[in-house]
């Protein structure tokens, strides 16, 4: 196993390994993604085994251009494609009927199949090189923390994927917006990187979920305990009242807390959700490492990205 940089060279050297059917971790604009050739089942598999992660949970594929990840869906919604052209590349993941050629593994049996192209130049470059879609779930143990920084995924994969690729910190730091389409209508499957409002200003006004959701298993993205740290997480109220001490940490959104902790984070002093949502998952890291039992979390304002934060939060918290 090795850790390269995302750089011309290592690029390279991934493409060539997920043309051979091997698991290469690399950046997205999102969180790093574990991947392997989506068309090629045995490939895939091996991404079930090394994240632990049941496979009755749909992977994402990847692509570099609109344009052949459409080639992936048998039928696209004139709502979702101009979903597409507004914000491909992008953390944008549709969920839409799947081609043929899209192997069963990667949707877990389903009829739909889950398509985004990243906006990650790196990325980019890589599933361009390998000439074919790539499955790519987040590159972290089932159920834990996701990772933005290779260092994460060492931490939790290690010598699991033949190859990471090493290109610093995400820029968005969440997972991708998951969206459908029922009755001509989006419907919200994961909030994320990409606001809901943003969306609905392309595509009319979100539904609830209905029959997208029912008769099959919580997917884990959607799993009510997920992105969890070792500590227990505790959602409060800003500023709300704590026993502080030597085994609590502190996640604060924008002012810290007056008590001593054995650790404190604030994940933006101007209050800004966009940079809350990039530093979230390594201060929860960071707050794991650091030893505490419990990591006390501030509510955040559950408008914008604060949605897809208030989700992670709530998930870790179950
Ligand atoms: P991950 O790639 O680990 O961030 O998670 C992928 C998530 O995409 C899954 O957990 C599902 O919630 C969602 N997903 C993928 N494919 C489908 C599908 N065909 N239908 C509904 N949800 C899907
Ligand atoms: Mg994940």
């Amino acid at each position: 196993m090795k850790i390269l940089k995302a750089g011309a060279a290592g690029i390279r050297k991934a493409a060539a390994l997920i043309r051979g059917g091997g698991v290469v971790a690399f950046p997205t604009e999102t969180v790093y993604g574990l991947g392997a050739d989506g068309l090629d089942p045995a490939a895939c598999a091996r991404l079930f085994e090394i994240k632990g992660r049941p496979r009755f949970d749909p992977l994402i594929l990847h692509e570099c251009t609109a344009a052949r990840a459409r080639k992936l869906f048998s039928r696209v919604p004139g709502p979702a494609l101009k979903l597409m052209r507004k914000f491909w590349p992008g953390p944008l993941t549709l969920v839409l009927p799947k081609a043929r050629s899209v192997p069963d593994i990667v949707t877990a049996g389903l009829p739909t199949v889950a398509v985004r192209v990243p906006a990650d130049p790196r990325a980019l470059a890589l599933i361009k090189a390998a000439g074919r879609p790539i499955a790519a779930p987040s590159a972290n143990s089932f159920g834990r923390l996701s990772p933005t920084t290779a260092a994460h995924v060492w931490k939790q994969l290690g010598g699991g994927p033949d190859l990471i690729l090493d290109g610093g910190g995400t820029r968005i730091g969440l997972e991708s917006t998951i969206i459908t389409f029922e009755g001509g209508r989006p419907v919200l499957l994961r909030a994320g990187g990409l606001p809901l409002e943003e969306i609905e200003k392309i595509a009319g006004p979100a539904a609830a979920p209905g029959k997208a959701r029912k008769g099959r298993p919580p997917a884990p993205g959607c799993l009510k305990k997920h992105y969890a740290p070792s500590a227990g997480l505790r959602i409060i109220a800003p500023g709300g009242k704590v026993k502080a001490g030597a085994g609590a940490a502190y996640l604060a959104f924008s002012k810290k807390p007056s008590g001593k902790f054995r650790a404190v984070e604030v994940l933006s002093r101007a209050g800004n959700l966009r940079e809350a949502a990039a530093r979230l998952f390594s201060a929860l890291h960071r707050l794991e490492r650091s030893g505490a039992a419990v990591i006390y979390a501030e509510r955040v304002p559950a408008k914008g990205l604060g949605r897809a934060i208030m989700d992670r939060l709530r998930r870790a918290s179950a």
